[in-house]
């Protein structure tokens, strides 16, 4: 297939002492220039604009109000896009700035507007670069996530313009039947193709301050996706030329498929 959603984790972005890596995103941008060049769609969605935000302001530690983690991704959002939009600069690539909630499958019309206009960003060229709009996104449904859920808003926007392959990046080599960080006997799945509870029961939470979601929101993405029959792996983006192996089907990471 040729279009892709590559989703990566704060994790992958930010240093342990919480600045940014920008080495990571260098090296991320030029494999997405690179297959722009192959003639693939891509649609990024990145994390990180808290992490940004929090060195900005000068933070040791992620806000724990829902309104200072917002004020701090607000600051973070567009030196993060303007970090980006340097790096694309070189192959003459443009990037667009999307933030969208994730509500936006629940209302035919929004889902419409949005689903054009990745249609006519993809035609340009351009890359788009998906957040969840942070100011407004507080899910009342979802209680475990009320915010800041990119592993689900990527699944969404691989609904929305009918993505060939999710591929999800974070900061660990794929989904384990536990935490490898607390269980030295964990082992990896290389592929799943149902999400059950006994599944979300082997998914731990976020592996550092700077992660979010951890496990559990992953799989909930990885559920959205097998019930819309689409594919989505989960890898280690601590080198994004993982892509390339990735899309040449070499066996890594974890592939959530049911074919
Ligand atoms: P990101 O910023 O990439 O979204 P998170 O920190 O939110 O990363 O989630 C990844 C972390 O989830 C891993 O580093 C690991 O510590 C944790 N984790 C919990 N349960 C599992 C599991 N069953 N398999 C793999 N990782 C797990």
């Amino acid at each position: 297939g040729n279009r892709i959603v590559i989703k990566i984790g704060t994790s992958s972005l930010i240093n342990p002492d919480g600045s940014l890596n920008r080495d990571s995103i260098q090296k991320l941008s030029d494999v997405l220039c690179e297959l722009k060049m192959q003639g693939k769609e891509v649609v990024l969605v990145s994390s990180g604009a808290i992490g940004v935000g929090m060195g900005r302001v000068g933070l040791k530690d992620r806000p724990t109000t829902i309104s200072g983690q917002q004020a701090v991704a607000a600051v973070g959002q567009g030196e993060l896009i303007g970090i980006y939009e340097r790096f694309f600069a070189k192959y003459q690539i443009s990037v667009a700035q999307l933030l969208l909630t994730r509500d936006v499958l629940l209302f035919p019309q929004s889902k419409k507007n949005v689903s054009n206009a990745f249609q006519e960003l993809l035609q340009m060229n351009v890359i788009p670069i998906v957040n969840e709009n942070d100011t407004v996104s507080v899910d009342e449904l979802d209680h475990e996530t009320k915010f800041g859920d990119n592993d689900q808003l990527s699944a969404i926007v691989a609904k929305v313009i009918d993505a060939d392959l999710l591929i999800m990046l974070s900061d660990i080599d794929g989904f384990y039947s536990a935490n490898p960080n607390e269980d030295e006997n964990a082992k990896l799945f290389s592929k799943v193709s149902r999400v059950d509870h006994s599944l979300i029961n082997a998914a731990g939470g976020k592996g550092t301050k700077f992660g979010t979601g951890g496990m559990v929101t992953k799989l909930k993405a990885a559920k959205r996706i097998l019930d819309n029959n689409q594919q989505m792996i989960l890898a280690n983006g601590s080198d994004p030329d993982i892509i390339f192996d990735i899309l040449k089907g070499q066996d890594i990471g974890t592939w959530f498929t049911n074919t």
